[in-house]
């Protein structure tokens, strides 16, 4: 028998034959024509393999395996996805969505110059550092302030130019991994600084931090807000004014990380009490670390409040230049921020805020209209109460009651696979081998999607 390789066309028969032609008008040449060497490669290699692959002299289906091949390499690696998991800040995808505002002022800022280091008054060269820092005394009350890549970074810059070749007490209760593998005691270290632990897990009291400061070897008591879990029973902390009491007797250093940066009254989006940056700066704290993305629904930042004079010294560390932010994320940040001037509008118009906020009866009626339109589209669909999360290590143990989409499915794990490969995908949660769609976190005007997205998963899954 003839050996079936022998009827492989050659690469440049192919590509001079009709039906490259329309692909050589979509892709550079080059590209049609390595590619079109590896999949006559691969058929090569399977047909000495002897898989049976039938004709294979037919340049139209060499076109169809390239075209193929060359689009789904035009797919971006970072792409938009439905978020209806209920998690409002799911650090998996991307933190915190951003106001209309901030949209724009990203925009602008990457499309066109900006004075990101010119001083405008003077015409001479500026700081990058300057942009956001009246805002943030404004807001917080702080003296000064320095916005970093993140918060983590923002921590690292804090304790290599407070505490470099010096100690950090942290209670044993605070020596947490925020996740990502960003652990508390390795920070200080890698920081250049020593830690020294104090008190117990449960209970940690301002004599623990009194009695190491004693030693004269601390010069800095770092409070970590236990922002992604709880300890409860027999508990005991001490607070920041405890702490600032006894660090200013011994002209210690008070840092919090706070994490979180909520900027406005827990209550008012309707959830139990959290420490606000403005709370640690009233208290005396020295510096404060928190996050542009988790709760002050902003664009990845790290925000470092404080003393004039620290903030100084934070900005000259030359770590600083390896932390610094870029202006499209600094445009984004300012005018995140400027949005709390009003809080109302603060509320209203960052989607983090309104989405935490959002009533529990129209969450209700938006699940039952989205209901509605997949019922008439014969998709078996029920609405159900559940419980959402707020995320981004951020109030642990809190449930948001809210109401989803409950999908009827032979199997949930492969519905899930086939919402996943959808454009855009749709992530969803399998609860309880449920899979339910959180209606609180699908942004306005995302609901046709969700809608088209489910039932082409639904029909995907009956054939194939
Ligand atoms: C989330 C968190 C951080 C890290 O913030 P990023 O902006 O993600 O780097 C640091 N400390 C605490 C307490 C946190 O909750």
């Amino acid at each position: 028998m003839r050996d079936p390789r022998a009827s492989i066309p050659a690469v440049d028969s192919l590509i001079g034959s009709e039906a490259f032609e329309d692909l050589l008008c979509q892709y550079p040449r080059p590209r049609v024509v390595e590619t079109t060497r590896k999949v006559v490669d691969d058929l090569r290699a399977r047909l000495q393999r002897g898989d049976e692959l039938g004709d294979v002299s037919e340049p139209f289906m060499y076109a169809t395996i390239v075209e193929l091949t060359l689009s789904s390499a035009e797919v971006p690696s970072l792409r938009r996805v439905l978020n209806a998991t209920g998690v409002v800040l799911h650090t998996n995808l991307g933190r915190a969505p951003l106001a209309s505002c901030a949209q724009q002022a990203m925009a602008t800022a990457a499309s066109e110059y900006s004075n990101l280091e010119y001083d405008l008054g003077e015409g001479v060269r500026g700081s990058r550092y300057a942009h956001c820092v009246s805002l943030l005394t404004e807001l917080t009350g702080a003296e000064s302030a320095l916005v970093v890549n993140n918060a983590a970074g923002g921590l690292v810059l804090a304790m290599n130019t407070l505490a470099r070749g010096s100690g950090v007490a942290v209670s044993r209760g605070e020596l947490v991994e925020i996740g990502g593998g960003f652990r508390i005691p390795e920070i200080i270290e890698r920081s250049s600084a020593k830690l020294y632990e104090v008190g117990s897990t449960n209970r940690t009291r301002s004599e623990d931090y009194a009695e190491v400061l004693e030693t004269g070897d601390v010069g800095t008591l770092l409070k970590v807000h236990r922002s992604n879990f709880r300890i409860s029973g027999f508990t005991e902390e001490a607070t920041l004014p405890e702490l600032v009491e006894i660090a200013v007797k011994r002209k210690a250093f008070v840092v919090h990380d706070l994490g979180s940066g909520l900027m406005i009254p827990a209550e008012q989006v309707g959830l139990p009490a959290e420490p606000r940056p403005h709370d640690s700066v009233e208290a005396g704290c020295d510096l404060v670390v928190f996050s542009g993305d988790k709760l002050l629904g902003g664009p990845q930042a790290g925000i470092v409040l404080g003393r004039k004079d620290l903030i100084t010294k934070l900005r000259a560390n030359p770590l600083c230049r390896a932390l610094r932010l870029d202006k499209v994320t600094l445009a984004g940040l300012e005018a995140t921020l400027r949005l709390y001037r009003d809080p109302d509008r603060a509320l209203r118009d960052i989607p983090t805020l309104r989405m935490l906020s959002s009533d529990f009866e129209e969450l209700g009626d938006r699940a039952q209209g989205l209901a509605d339109q997949l019922t008439a589209l014969e998709v078996d669909c029920e609405v159900v109460e559940v419980g959402g999360s707020v995320g981004g290590g951020t109030y642990p143990g809190v449930s948001l009651r809210s109401w989803a989409l409950e999908l009827t499915a032979s199997s949930v794990a492969d519905l899930g696979v086939s919402l996943r490969n959808g454009d855009p995908p749709v992530i969803a949660r399998v609860m309880d081998n449920r899979l339910i769609l959180d209606v609180r976190t699908v942004l306005p005007g995302q609901e046709k999607d969700l809608i088209d997205k489910v039932s082409e998963a639904l029909v995907s899954l009956v054939e194939p």
